[in-house]
């Protein structure tokens, strides 16, 4: 190791789903939205003249935070909004756990990027088991800590929980902030949003990736007590006061104020969910209950990297996690009903072939 490596933090970094350079492929691997988002969207970007880009963007992304302020009924001062939910939830372990003196947290199957924020920002912490069915047992979260996540519903087993229980754990948990992660809320779980007026230490998180179709625009956003937001604040702006460009913002709003599309689209996914659900089970594959836009699922006869492999190799992409308990299991997104179509004549392929070895 040469001399000034010595001074280097070394990181092992997340690992996000591969977006292949591919055209003709079938991209069920990143939880993304196969439909577009919101056409006011497409409207934003016709009208935006470069000229614009000559200044800084709006600092306190005044517009965006008021348009969601008002889509959930809260105050724009109970509102943070990021680049991306990674943006805010690396910014929230930042702020509210790097001083803790107790470890935060979270189950020990989650959103992985949990353990790598907690490494960056040297937070001490502990991974919680999940049940056998994959279920979050909050016995495993008694007794005083520095902080604790919990993603409702969660990923990658697409499980939901219910808020009453969520509610009991806050409050009994004065004694730090618990963030809930709601990446995937929209398609069916249940917001802890109600309860940020009751708990001034809860954090709600939001992501624009996932119902409204904007991955690739990295919007995300989080609800709180304005006391607790205000904490948010004073870190962003100790960091980075221009997080989101002058477009982006403009495209948030778009989206947040086209409620009747957003709506549709969530509906739609839902409906493709439900007989993509049966269809599998079928097939012979269990996967616990989802109310999110994917299906956590492992076949009776056929490991999962096999099917996983043979899928990759016929242009469909799926999520496969290399690691202790899930390592049977695949993570599909849910697409377009001809897509899924598409990914189950290669499923049937794919098992009758393994059948007959
Ligand atoms: N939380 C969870 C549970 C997720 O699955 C994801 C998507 N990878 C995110 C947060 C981050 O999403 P984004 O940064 O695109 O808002």
């Amino acid at each position: 190791m040469s001399d000034w490596e010595k001074n280097v933090k070394k990181l092992v970094p997340y690992v996000p789903g591969e977006q292949p350079r591919e055209k003709n492929i079938i991209k069920l691997n990143t939880n993304e939205n196969p439909y577009p988002p919101a056409p006011a969207v497409q409207e934003v970007l016709e009208d935006f003249y470069a000229d614009e880009l000559r200044r800084y963007p709006e600092p306190t992304l005044y517009e965006l935070r008021g348009a969601l302020a008002q889509f959930h009924g809260v105050e724009p001062e109970q509102v943070f909004v990021g680049v991306g939910s990674d943006d805010v939830l690396a910014m929230s372990f930042l702020t509210y756990f790097s001083d803790a003196d107790m470890p935060v947290r979270f189950p020990d199957i989650t959103y992985s990027f949990y353990d790598v924020w907690c490494q960056l920002f040297a937070i001490d912490y502990e991974q919680v088991p999940v049940a056998d069915s994959f279920a979050i047992e909050f016995g495993g979260y008694e007794g005083r800590c520095g902080g604790i996540v919990i993603a409702n519903p969660n990923a990658p087993t697409g499980l939901a929980l219910d808020t009453a229980s969520l509610g009991r754990l806050v409050e009994s948990h004065p004694e730090c902030v618990v963030i809930v992660d709601e990446a995937y809320v929209d398609f069916g779980g249940e917001s802890m949003l109600p309860y940020i007026e009751r708990f001034d230490n809860l954090l709600v998180v939001r992501t624009f990736s996932k119902s409204r179709a904007l991955a690739g625009s990295r919007i995300g956003y989080a609800m709180g007590s304005q006391k607790l937001i205000g904490y948010l604040l004073a870190a962003r702006d100790s960091f980075n006061s221009y997080t989101m460009d002058t477009i982006t913002q403009r495209i948030g709003v778009a989206s947040v104020r086209d409620v009747e599309y957003f709506e549709r689209g969530v509906a739609r996914i839902v409906e493709t969910r439900r007989w993509c659900c049966k269809r599998m089970q079928k097939m012979g594959f269990d996967f616990p209950e989802t109310s999110t836009n994917f299906i956590f699922a492992r076949h009776r006869d056929v490991p999962a990297e096999e099917i996983f492999t043979k899928l990759r190799d016929r242009g469909i992409y799926v999520r496969y996690f290399k690691k202790p308990r899930i390592d049977n299991y695949l993570r599909i997104t849910i697409g377009t009903d001809e897509q899924m179509e598409k990914l189950f004549e290669a499923l049937d392929v794919i098992l009758s072939e393994a059948k007959n070895l």
